[in-house]
């Protein structure tokens, strides 16, 4: 989403005549998009700050920005009492950036924080290098207020963009040549313009072109609607991966989390899909160590990793907020406590990756070729539909083409292809199989 959001602001930019520096050295502005879901992701954010304060030193011109939900939050704490920043501007004030920055070069600080109700940006062209894969925001905030979460207090209210802009937005990416967009929102489900919802978003995005990968995320199982699960069936270019996050496997914790389902709605939730969906893959969101959580409670949340066999799973710590419902409870399940839990979801969570994917040795995977791989350019890295990353021998083909490829050996995280053959000579591989 921050990648979406930093595209956007580029956008804003680039139509201003400001263009990428090389480096540090080079700059005139620095801007960092920043995150507030956990403290960790705010300490890394102040360790990036404290180099380039010790940077300023040498070029005091330099003006440096904090954008996003870090923004959001401190405000300007960051300009006057920690004076790390010149301009401090949150999530739905970033087509005001052109006039802080001139002013900052005038030596002004400025500070724009205000939240909207209706800013959405879909009159602006994300700026974007050309490429296989794209983000697209298409909808903002988040209404639900889960007692852990800061979202709604740094993105503000739920607003989406007309599904025409959204379309409009599609047609041109394919007409550069990407072939796989993913529609982004926190509750991206629970979209709406006021005259369609997200099942109609995705099938007129899917039908723009065939060739083209829809993917989506973040969905809450609470807008996960049957006419949705049928959009994601009926459509061969709409992937079968579902991100749903769950939170907890106990009752009483989602309960006081306050996210409107029980662990049964969400097992029939997930029975449903795998029923409309044959080979969906599906992973989940978990923090260990909300308040109060017990141990009996954990291991409910193993059993329920055990019973959905998720393909996937990213399990976070619990982290106070400040500002949300969970601020006020006493953050009682200590550090060490919480990273053991951690520990030990990551581990049930890697024997089911891994025994998941060894159920696919030996299968024929259709994988978009993103690139070279990260350990050898001999080698192309690409995922399949359901988002299991895939590594195979180069054989003559280029980035953006579909591959099918024979999966001959898997980790937990990958899947290895053993020789490919470009879809040209697809014919072949069926005409030996039959
Ligand atoms: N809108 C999505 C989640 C967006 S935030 C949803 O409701 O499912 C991404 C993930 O960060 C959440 O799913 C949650 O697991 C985690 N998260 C959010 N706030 C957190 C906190 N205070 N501490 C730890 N993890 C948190
Ligand atoms: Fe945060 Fe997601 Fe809950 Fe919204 S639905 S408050 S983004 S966890």
């Amino acid at each position: 989403m921050n990648v979406a959001d930093s595209e956007v602001v580029s956008g804003i930019l680039h139509s201003e005549g400001y263009v990428f520096a090389r480096d540090l050295e080079d700059a005139d502005v620095v801007l960092l998009n920043t995150c507030a879901i956990r403290d960790n992701a705010e300490q890394r954010v102040y360790g990036r700050l404290a180099q380039i304060s010790a940077f300023r030193k040498k070029k005091p011109e330099l003006v440096v920005g904090i954008l996003g939900c870090m923004a959001e939050r401190l405000r300007s704490r960051l300009v006057h009492e920690e004076h790390l920043a010149d301009i401090v501007v949150g999530p739905d004030e970033y087509r005001k950036l052109p006039l802080l920055l001139e002013q900052a070069f005038e030596g002004e600080k400025g500070i724009a924080v205000r939240l909207s109700r209706v800013e959405n940006y879909e009159d602006i062209e994300p700026f974007r290098a050309d490429g296989i894969s794209a983000w697209i925001s298409v909808m903002r905030g988040c209404d639900k207020f889960c007692a852990f979460c800061v979202v709604p207090f740094t993105r503000g209210r739920e607003r989406s963009r007309s599904l025409e802009s959204v379309v409009r937005e599609v047609e041109g990416l394919a007409s550069r040549g990407f072939k796989e967009v993913t529609l982004l929102g926190q509750n991206v489900n629970s979209y709406s313009d006021g005259r369609h919802d997200f099942a109609d978003l995705i099938q007129h995005v899917a039908e723009v072109d065939r060739s083209i990968r829809v993917r989506f995320t973040t969905s809450h199982p609470q807008d996960m609607s049957d006419k949705l699960i049928a959009a994601i069936a009926s459509n061969d270019n709409i992937c079968n991966y579902i991100h749903l996050p769950v939170q907890s496997g106990s009752d009483r914790i989602l309960n006081l989390m306050g996210r409107s389902y029980t662990v049964d709605h969400y097992i029939a939730l997930v029975t449903r899909i795998r029923a409309a969906i044959p080979n969906v893959s599906m992973s989940t969101d978990i923090i260990s160590g909300f308040p109060t959580e017990t141990e009996d409670e954990h291991r409910q949340t193993l059993d329920l990793i055990r019973a959905v066999q998720f393909d996937g799973a990213y399990t976070f710590k619990y982290s106070p907020r400040e500002g949300t419902k969970a601020w006020s409870m006493v953050d009682d399940v200590p550090e060490e406590e919480k990273g053991r839990r951690v520990q030990e979801m990551t581990e049930l969570q890697h024997a089911i990756s891994l025994e998941i994917n060894r159920n696919l040795t030996r299968s024929i995977e259709t994988v978009l070729v993103e690139g070279p791989s990260r350990k050898s350019p001999l080698f192309w890295m690409g995922r399949t539909d359901t988002n299991k990353t895939v590594v195979f021998p180069h054989a003559g083909e280029t980035s953006g083409d579909y591959v099918r490829v024979t999966i001959e050996r898997v980790n937990a995280a990958t899947l290895f292809g053993g020789r490919a053959s470009s879809s040209s000579n697809m014919a072949p591989m069926k005409e030996a199989a039959a």
